[in-house]
């Protein structure tokens, strides 16, 4: 698994990466511009260049981008659904200039209007964003399920998958947070493991591509996005070590978002956590293996 965090991009790519350095991580995520913004920034070519060159090197073993919160391929409204599609087509490119695993992307919300329509728009996007780019995958996320937003169950995001034509590139990030905010229990290991069962029988395992390991502020099926730092939160030391160390989960990156055990970004002890959060979990179940 590589333990990673989302890391800012102030001051350009080269920056965000020895921030990944610094903190100890093995993957990072980052937004390829403001994530509340509309206008589309583009990294100098300059940058992309040398972080390539930075990430052919290690430490960082990958980087996974998120796209703009505003993007809504969900939405009826001619104006968003145009500036939704730029902007995820954009992010695609991006992910494609920097080598990216992943674009990860909310797959949207209804904003009331009928879900089986919604999620057709969703799809449609989807389709045209991929025809339009070139090879870095799409990873819709898992939602908490506030308000109308879609990707809440693994049907909904195997629908979304399927509507999008099934394409290759289409793969998840789950987000433990979201998880265990849309009624998803991941607090044991057994726990976890029946989740990933009809992840695996739903989605398939092979679409799992990204983990967001965060913890949450909110119980069980609360269907509200709020971050803790990792064990502080409802799933606690043990269901994070249990998140972190399920066997179909190895080979990931694991990104924690925030906030942190220090102040808001993610911090050297938040990777220091993460791992020893998931080193007990692996020996718990060693220990669970003996009897
Ligand atoms: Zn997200
Ligand atoms: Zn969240």
């Amino acid at each position: 698994m590589l333990i990673g965090a989302h890391v800012s991009t102030a001051g350009g790519l080269v920056e965000a990466h020895a921030r990944g350095v610094e903190i100890g991580a093995d993957a990072i995520q980052v937004f390829n511009q403001s994530p509340r913004m509309w206008k589309p920034t583009r990294w100098r070519d300059d940058d992309i260049a040398a972080f390539r060159e930075l990430m052919a090197d290690g430490p960082i073993a990958s980087v996974v981008i998120h796209a703009v919160y505003l993007v809504n391929c969900a939405s009826k409204d001619p104006e968003i659904r145009a500036k939704s599609l730029a902007s995820l087509k954009h992010s695609l490119a991006m992910g494609d200039a920097i080598g990216a695993d992943g674009v990860v992307l909310h797959p949207g919300s209804t904003v009331g209007e009928p879900h089986e329509e919604a999620l057709a728009r969703v799809g449609d996007a989807l389709g045209e964003a991929l025809a339009e780019t070139d090879s870095c995958p799409l990873l819709l996320e898992d939602t908490a399920g506030a308000g109308k937003t879609l990707g809440r169950s693994f049907d909904e995001l195997a629908r979304l998958i399927e509507l999008g034509g099934g394409h290759e590139r289409l793969g998840l990030c789950l987000d433990s947070c979201h998880l265990l905010a849309s009624g998803y229990d991941v607090r044991t290991a057994d726990a976890v493991a029946t989740v990933m069962d009809e992840c695996v029988s739903v989605v398939g395992r092979e679409r799992l591509r990204c983990l967001h390991v965060n913890d949450s502020q909110t119980p069980l099926g609360s269907n509200r996005d709020r971050h803790a730092p990792l064990g502080e939160g409802e799933i606690g030391a043990r269901g994070c070590g249990a998140f972190l160390s399920e066997p179909r989960f190895e080979g990931l990156p694991a990104i924690f978002e925030g906030p942190g055990l220090e102040g808001k970004a993610p911090a050297a002890a938040d990777i220091e956590r993460a791992r020893k959060l998931r080193a007990n979990g692996l020996r718990a179940r060693a220990r669970r293996r003996r009897g």
